[in-house]
């Protein structure tokens, strides 16, 4: 049985303004309206679109070989995928007016917060544009902002300064609220109060002009206290380089989670092979290296069975699709490694993933 309902609001690494990284999560059958965010490069637009049906059946966006793809060629056969907002979240709207700005309203209204990752534009974008809408509507509401310190100390400075954007944090009377955490420790959510969270800090690269500078990124763990069923959330990272942060994460996983229990890791993979200039993004080559270093801290008595969603990847003119070209280079290169037990599929906006 799923644990987690993800729903993609935007999965793409950019340039696609509106459908960059954002994931909808709320616990499986979760009867209210509630939801976290994971980033928010997608927001409302991203809702009315679904609400009112957009999605051709069965095709999804992709104009490369064909404008329009099959969906089905981007998830693995067996991943736990449908079109739309989560069953639980269209009934929970059963009532409300069938009246398309309404709903997303509604919906909107009931995302507490988001975690971003890291404050780059393609991870904040829709989130910031949306965050008037909280002082519009006649229902009171509060969102919270959730981050490392670089990341919400980021956002005071540079986005909700008066400059970007209306400092909506200091005049808004606590509705909208940036809250850091801290590395490596664990908080209840104050929603779904099942649902532990976990940021780890992970390297992102080094800043365009100041090529001595770190970059840096997170990586959430989700628990359900009640399943002891897990999901990874990553924002944009590399590989470690000289400082030990993804290899800590894995032994933590090791030491605190039964690999069967990791039901999916939601992971950035930029580029295809092709690409050789990273930026601080993955490979699939760099990608299924982290999965076997995975497996092997926990050692190779234990098997998963989890779903590995990629998202993040980058349009850029091509004949085919990156994202097929990516998924089939994953799973090639995972293969070449012996990896069992991992499902490979891509993150696709409009879809829900139930985990
Ligand atoms: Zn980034
Ligand atoms: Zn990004």
């Amino acid at each position: 049985m799923a644990s987690f309902e993800v729903t993609v609001l935007g999965a793409s690494g950019g340039p696609d303004v509106g459908a960059t990284q954002c994931f909808l999560i709320r616990p499986f059958g979760w009867r209210g309206l509630e939801s976290v965010c994971i980033d928010g490069g997608a927001g409302s637009t991203q809702i009315a679109k679904m609400l009112a049906g957009e999605t051709r059946n069965g095709l999804t966006e992709s104009f490369y070989e064909r404008d329009y793809e099959p969906v089905n060629r981007f998830f693995d056969s067996n991943a736990p995928v449908r079109q739309g907002l989560s069953d639980s979240t269209l009934h929970a709207l059963n009532n409300s007016p069938r009246i398309t700005s309404y709903r997303v309203a509604q919906v909107y209204e009931s995302i507490k917060g988001y975690y971003v990752t890291h404050p780059h534009l393609d991870h904040i974008a829709a989130m910031v544009i949306d965050s008037p809408l909280i002082f519009n509507s006649q229902i009171p509401m509060n969102k919270t902002i959730w981050g490392l310190p670089f990341t919400t100390d980021a956002l005071k400075r540079f986005i909700f300064n008066d400059s970007v954007w209306p400092n909506l944090i200091h005049s808004g009377g606590q509705r909208l609220k940036t809250e850091a955490l801290a590395d490596q420790v664990t908080t209840t959510n104050s929603t779904f109060t099942n649902f532990e969270v976990t940021p780890f800090r992970v390297s992102h690269g080094l800043a365009a002009h100041h090529p001595r500078e770190k970059i840096s990124s997170t990586v959430y763990l989700f628990r359900d206290k009640i399943t002891d069923h897990c999901i990874i959330i990553c924002g944009d990272l590399e590989p470690d380089s000289d400082e030990p942060l993804l290899s800590k994460l894995w032994s933590y996983m090791a030491s605190n989670i039964p690999l069967h229990k990791i039901k999916a890791i939601i992971i950035e993979c930029s580029s295809p092979m092709t690409i050789k200039e990273l930026y601080g993004h993955m490979s699939p080559a760099r990608l299924a290296k982290e999965l076997s270093h995975l497996q092997r801290t926990y050692g190779y008595k234990q098997r998963p069975d989890m779903n590995v969603i990629i998202t993040h990847v980058k349009n850029y003119c091509s004949p085919k699709d990156p994202r097929l070209v990516i998924l089939d280079e994953v799973r090639q290169e995972s293969q070449k490694l012996g990896l069992q037990g991992i499902r490979f599929s891509i993150a696709i906006k409009g879809y829900t993933f139930y985990l």
